[in-house]
C-alpha cells in the first residue's frame, strides 16, 4: 500500500529560532499518525530541526535540494552524503524554483536523483507544468517528458523509493489551487506512465503528491481524489495551525 504523506517545504524562510517554533508547535498540534510527516527546512537548519524530530513517530526530515556530484569543488553547495549525516532521509528534488530561477534541467535532475539514491536519502521528485502549457494543452506532454528525461533511466528498484510530487507551477505560491478534476486528471495520468514503464505493481505503490495552493480549506477535498497521496505545501507549512489542520485533514 502506497504511503500517506504530507510534506511542508519553508523554502528560504524563517530564523533557525523561528523554525524550532514552528517545529515545537507543530509536535503539539498534528493528531495525524495515521500519515509520514516530512518537514524541508533550509540547509542551514537541517541538523538542530533533526534534534527536535528525534525520536518523534511519524516526523521525518527533507532538504530542499541536493548537489548531482558526490563531493568536490563546488562553492557553497550542498551534497546528498552530507545532508544524510544530518539525519535526513528525503530530498526534495526539481522544484519549479529550482528548474526556472536555477536553470535545473531533467538531466541534471536525474543525476541529482541518481546521487541521492546512492546515498538512500528518497527523492521527492517534482513535475508540473507552466499556465502556457496548460493553456496550449500540452501540460500532459510536458509531465510526461519531465517523467521519461527525469525518472525513468532508473532501474525498477531505484524507481521503486521514488515519491512523485505534481506541482502546477501556476498554482504554487498564486492561491490558484488546482480543482480536484485537474489533480485528479494529472496523478491518475502519471501514475499510468509509470504503469506503462514501470508495471501495475510499481504504479499502485508510488506515492504521488499534490502541490500548489494547499490549504486548510482545499486540503481535504484534494486529499480525497484516488490518486492523490498527501500534499507537498509551501506557504502554508509555515502557520503550525494551518498545516496542522493539512495534516489532519486526511
Ligand atoms: C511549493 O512551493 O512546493 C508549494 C506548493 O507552494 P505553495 O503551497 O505556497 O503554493
Amino acid at each position: 500500500m502506497r504511503k500517506k504523506i504530507v510534506a511542508g517545504n519553508w523554502k528560504m524562510n524563517t530564523t533557525l529560532t523561528k523554525g524550532l517554533e514552528l517545529v515545537d508547535e507543530l509536535l503539539q498540534t498534528s493528531t495525524n499518525d495515521s500519515i509520514l510527516k516530512i518537514i524541508a527546512p533550509p540547509f542551514i537548519h537541517l541538523a538542530s530541526v533533526a534534534d527536535k524530530l528525534n525520536g518523534k513517530e511519524g516526523f521525518e526530515l527533507a532538504a530542499q535540494n541536493c548537489h548531482q556530484s558526490a563531493n568536490g569543488a563546488f562553492t557553497g553547495e550542498v551534497s546528498a552524503e552530507m545532508i544524510v549525516s544530518v539525519g535526513a532521509k528525503y530530498v526534495i528534488i526539481g522544484h519549479s524554483e529550482r528548474r526556472i530561477y536555477f536553470g535545473e534541467t531533467n538531466a541534471t535532475l536525474y543525476q541529482k536523483v541518481v546521487t541521492a539514491l546512492a546515498n538512500n536519502l528518497v527523492p521527492i521528485f517534482c513535475v508540473g507544468e507552466s499556465a502556457d502549457d496548460r493553456s496550449a494543452n500540452v501540460h500532459l506532454e510536458t509531465v510526461k517528458q519531465q517523467l521519461k528525461e527525469g525518472l525513468f533511466n532508473l532501474q525498477l528498484d531505484d524507481f521503486s523509493k521514488v515519491i512523485i510530487a505534481y506541482e502546477p507551477v501556476w498554482a504554487i505560491g498564486t492561491g490558484a489551487t488546482a480543482t480536484t478534476h485537474q489533480a485528479q486528471g494529472m496523478h491518475n495520468f502519471i501514475r499510468s506512465e509509470i504503469n506503462k514503464k514501470y508495471g501495475k505493481d510499481i504504479s499502485e505503490n508510488t506515492s504521488i503528491l499534490y502541490g500548489g495552493s494547499v490549504n486548510a480549506e482545499n486540503a481535504k477535498e484534494l486529499f480525497a481524489c484516488l490518486d492523490v497521496d498527501g500534499g507537498l505545501i509551501g506557504g502554508a507549512s509555515l502557520k503550525a495551525a494551518e498545516f496542522a489542520s493539512i495534516i489532519n485533514s486526511f
